[in-house]
Formats: C-alpha cells, structure tokens, sequence
C-alpha cells in the first residue's frame, strides 16, 4: 500500500520561516501515522527556483540565479534536516529531470489541443510576477502597491476555459477533492463564474525552462512550479499523489489549474487537496513589512522541536488561521508537555523504580481505564485521518488526565507500605499506569516523535518506535516482567521570561544570518549632483528620521494628488501625515507598510489637515515618487542615521 504526499514547493526569494515549518510539520506527522498504519509513504517536499523575481535578487546580491538559489535551496534543506523532519524527496524546479517532465506535460496539452499562441499587452507586475489586466500605465500593483511596468508580448495560453464543467463534476463526483469544506465552496463559487484562459509562458523573463521548440518562450510559474509534485516521483510508482497539503492563499492554483492541466494531458489526478490556515503572530499577520516574521530554528534550540510541533498542532485547528505567540508557546510547554505528559512518565517509572526495583510488574490492568483507554485511542485514531491533529492531541490528553487520576485514588505510596497484602493491587497500579503510558506515548509518536522514541526507551522497549504499528495500541500488549532504560526527564519545567528572551535573541542572530545567506546588499547609489551644497555631519544631525508604520490611508477630498495617513512611530499616539503619493499607490496597499518619517518636520496644514511630518520618497523630475522601505526587518521608532 503506498502514500504520497507533499508540501508545496516553497518559494526562494525568502528564507525558511515558521510558516513553511507548519505545513512541513503537519506533513511530517500525517508521513509518520499512515506510516504506523502499514503504508509504505513518500513525502515531498522542494524548492520552486524560477522567474524574474529570483533573476533580480540573484542580481542585486551579486550572484547568478542559479549560485543564488543553490543557497536558498540548500538552506530549506538544511532548516528540514534541524527540525528532523521526514523529507523522502526534495524536489528542486531548476533539476534537469524537473524540466523534463514540465514538457512532457507541456507536450500533452498541446497534443490534446489545449494549448495555444495569443497576446498579452498591458501591465505586469514584477514582484508578483502577476499580470494586472485592468490597469493603465503607472498604476500600482493591487496586490502589493509596486508601481506595475508595462508589458507587450506573446504568449502561450492553456485552454482553462474548456474545463468548467469537467471541473464542476470532478469536485461533486469528489466531494472531499477540496479539504476543509470552506474551501470547496469558495473554489466551486469562483469556477461557477467560468473561467478564462490562462497564459502559461513569457518572453520577458529569461531564467525558467524553455518551450520546446520555441526557447525564446519559459514556462511561467505554475505550469513549472505544480509538476514538481510529478517529477519528485518519476520513475516511481507513486503518482498519483494521495495527498497535496497547501496553505489557503494558493488553493486555487492546486484545486482548479492542477486538476485542469492533468486531465488535458490525460493524466491521473491527486485524490485529495487539504488547505490549512494561516500562522498569524499573536493575532496579526506575519508579514516582512510588520517584522513580525518568526523562524522556527530558535524554538528548535530552546525548548525543542517537539515543544514547536505540540504548539501548532495542539493550538491551531487544523485548517483555520491561528496564532502562535512566545507567551503562548511557554505556556503550553510547561502546561502540557511538563506538567502533563512528562510528569506521567516521570512519576510512573519512578515508582516502578522505587517499589519494583525498575521491572514492570506482570498484570491485567485496571479495567475502567483499560477501557478508557480503548475509547480514546478509537477517537484519536479517526481525529488523525480526517488531519484533526488539535482534537486527537485533546483525546490524548484527556487519557493523561485520566491515568493522573487513577494514581491519586489508588495512592500507590499507600499500596506500598502495605506489605504483601497489597502487593498484587501495587502491581496492578503500577501496570496500569505503564500500560497507559506506553498507548500515550505510542500515539504521541506521529506528531512528538523525539521525546516519544525518549520515553519509549525508558519505558525499556529495545526496539524503535518507528516500527510501533497501529495494532499495537491495544490495551495489554505491554508484557510483564520488561526492564525499564535509564531514565531522564524529557521535558524539564522552563523558566517563561528566560526562555522567551533566549529565543528573541536567537530569533535576531537568524535573521541576520538569513539576510546574509540572501546578499541583501544596498544598490549602488547614483552619482550626486555636482551642484549640491555640502553639509556638515551636525547639519544633518538636525534631521530626525524614523521608521514607522502606516495604520491607515485615505484619498484626500478635491486632490488627486494628496493620501492622508496616520503612521505609528513608536509614540504614544499615531503622527497625521499628509503625502503627495496618490499618483503612486492606492491607500489600501499602504496599509501595514513600514515607511520613513521626517519626525521633526515643523508641523504645517495642508487642505485643512495638520500633518505632522514627512515621508520620505524617491523621484525623478516627472516620475511618480516611490517610497523609501526597507530589505531587512527594521523595528517601528528606529532612527536613521
Ligand atoms: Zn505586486
């Protein structure tokens, strides 16, 4: 029986963070259960390497695209190999065997007649590498607010529009084709609308695989980027994939693109695609301009990889937005993991030890909770298939609290000082309690895998947890008379303020490190006009610059040319900041940007609105102003200098 499934193949214009660690984890655990449910299982992960984008980072760090993302690449695999995780194959967009099967695919389509030669000309986007069809010449992007470049060119389309109805009767005749439902229903609303043609080539870019036949053409991010599910297995008899886990802002391009460009090629289909959410930061969206960007190597070091899975899986439902905080992670460290699951172990092997000289005595066990723990594993194991990760590990716990219970009722320190009248009764306790921890640690070992394989040992087994099968979670399969290993706390109690400042300050050296590894070096500055006055280093001392954030943006009533901001540097209350942008960004693609501030700019009226300092934009005579930002993450209040 075989299981294939896959991450999405993360994008290299920027370093690993906690995000592609999500959904790689939640792929890692769904790789480890269907692997105790017998399935011999593939899972794939890689790097999507190509487009403009890359070509322009590569640039402005001085190295080719290909030294260039070589080093991404080899730094989302190094960040996998951290954390532990299971990656069978790692699939890279810029591999010859990639490319190979991007035409093929390619091949087919034409093959079948639905691929053709058209024209596209208006603007682009380069930073989103997305084509914005409604807008003129100098618009921003709606996406990102960029200013959008004009572009004229041929293009190969794929017929998109043919597959409506296929695709309609796909996802009826496969009702869990789309996972969570919220999705299914947003992806059949948006194919009910019908669906036009989609452009699959450009000649403006250069680094990407070429057309055959016609080089002057590459294959344009999704046509390339989806057939890495493919090619990580060709030559394999894995596809069709069972399993495509993706993050919610990409379903789109998986639930109807995908599907499309495989049936016209007349190629089996994945079975099923699963949307999780988003990991916002303490409930607002991580995003380079906010900052608020976490790694997940720091939590790694600090509290443990498991301490990291426990959190989002435990803490986050399993296909809705969640939050991940510091506070947060501390707190259901020491909780749960300390406090609960390790605290078991500890007290259950240290009576063994004490009052059994370290053998688990031979028992039946109690039957209440051999029961409980029957009924638990039941709904732990369904939770698990249908991806309900938060729910099982509630389930677990729940069996935690149980055995807890159980222990305090019997009082086995009692038992103990009862000579051999309450021996047999000690022996039950003590069997019970180790029977009950070997089905919590035997089902925490798909989502807890390090600290399971650690109290497995001590519970004295010699063989791997990895070999542990889900028959195997049947009350009293643990034997009697088993000698426990050496035994060491797994989860030792972690001091909240001490551990959060390590992993900032851990979190810190990443992100320099990352900046780094991405060459993010300035451009070369232009030449200064030979007429410029020269000042002194006082001189521009006077000037106070910040870095703030924009909170909002609005049109200014009767000006085309003015955007009334409020941005927040730090202060007690948010500067009023009148600026001349509105030929250049819409106010809603402001929103969340971090921007430099004149801050002691004399406050002066403009259209009746105070401002209250300065922002800070490029221009040439005649060009429409764009603003000065930043590559590197800078906090809210910094002053340039
Ligand atoms: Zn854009």
């Amino acid at each position: 029986m075989k299981y294939y499934l896959t991450t999405p193949i993360y994008y290299v214009n920027a370093a690993p963070h906690i995000g592609h660690a999500y959904t790689t984890i939640a792929a890692d655990t769904i790789k480890r259960w269907k692997r105790m449910q017998g399935y011999d299982v593939v899972l794939a992960t890689g790097t999507d390497e190509h487009g403009q984008k890359i070509e322009r980072a590569a640039a402005a760090a001085g190295k080719t695209p290909q030294e260039f993302t070589d080093i991404i690449s080899a730094e989302f695999q190094r960040q996998w190999e951290i954390l532990g995780l299971g990656i069978d194959r790692f699939q890279r967009t810029t591999a010859a065997k990639h490319a190979v099967q991007v035409q093929d695919l390619f091949h087919r389509c034409l093959h079948n007649g639905y691929i053709y030669k058209g024209n596209y000309s208006g603007q682009y986007c380069v930073f989103d590498e997305l084509y914005v069809n409604d807008a003129k010449p100098g618009d921003p992007c709606p996406e990102c607010g960029r200013p959008t470049e004009t572009v004229s060119e041929e293009n190969y389309y794929f017929k998109l529009s043919a597959f409506q109805q296929k695709l309609l009767d796909l996802y009826e005749k496969q009702p869990d084709f789309i996972l969570p439902e919220s999705k299914r229903n947003e992806v059949l609303a948006f194919v009910k609308k019908g669906l036009s043609d989609l452009s699959i080539s450009r000649t403006t870019i250069k680094w990407g695989i070429p057309v055959p036949n016609d080089e002057k053409h590459v294959f344009y991010v999704w046509f390339d980027a989806l057939t890495t599910y493919m090619s990580a297995v060709a030559g394999e008899d894995m596809w069709p994939a069972d399993l495509h886990l993706i993050g919610k802002e990409i379903v789109r391009f998986h639930a109807i693109y995908w599907p499309a460009f495989l049936m016209a090629a007349g190629m089996p289909l994945p079975k099923r695609i699963f949307a999780h959410g988003w990991l916002l930061f303490e409930n607002d969206k991580m995003s380079k301009s906010r900052g608020n960007i976490v790694r997940a190597t720091p939590i790694h070091k600090v509290l443990g990889t498991d301490a990291l899975r426990y959190f989002l899986l435990r803490e986050v439902v399993f296909g809705q937005d969640g939050s991940f905080s510091y506070d947060a992670l501390v707190g259901r460290y020491n909780s749960d993991l300390a406090n609960g699951w390790g605290n078991l172990a500890s007290r259950t092997l240290a009576m063994i030890k004490q009052y059994r000289a370290g053998v688990i005595p031979r028992s039946d066990g109690d039957q209440q909770i051999a029961q409980s723990s029957q009924e638990i594993t039941a709904i732990v194991m369904e939770s698990l298939d249908r991806l309900e990760f938060s729910k099982a590990l509630e389930s677990v716990w729940s069996l935690i609290g149980a055995v807890d219970k159980y222990i305090v009722e019997q009082a086995p320190w009692k038992l103990a000082k009862g000579g051999d009248a309450e021996a047999e009764r000690l022996d039950e306790v003590l069997y019970t309690s180790a029977e009950a921890l070997r089905i919590v640690t035997a089902l925490l070992a798909p989502i807890l895998p390090e600290s399971a394989a650690k109290i497995w040992a001590q519970l004295g087994f010699t063989t791997p947890i990895d070999l542990v099968k889900t028959a195997d979670l049947h009350w009293g399969r643990l034997r009697g008379n088993q000698a426990l290993g050496g035994l060491a706390t797994v989860f030792p109690r972690a001091d909240v303020k001490a551990s959060i400042e390590k992993m900032m300050d851990l979190e810190s050296k990443e992100v320099a490190r990352q900046s780094e590894l991405l060459g993010k070096k300035p451009e070369p500055a232009a030449a200064v006009a030979p007429g410029s006055p020269q000042i002194t280093i006082d001189d521009f001392g006077k000037v106070d610059l910040r870095v703030g954030i924009v909170l909002d943006a609005a049109a200014v009533k009767g000006s085309d040319k003015l955007l009334h901001l409020h941005v927040d540097i730090g202060e007690p209350a948010p500067r009023s900041i009148m600026a001349g942008i509105a030929g250049a960004y819409k106010p809603e693609a402001l929103v969340g940007r971090k921007v430099v501030i004149v801050a002691n700019l004399a406050p002066r009226k403009l259209r009746g609105i105070e401002s209250q300092g300065m922002i800070v934009a490029a221009s040439r005579e005649g060009d429409v102003p764009v603003l000065a930002s930043f590559l590197e993450d800078v906090p809210i209040g910094a002053r340039l200098k």
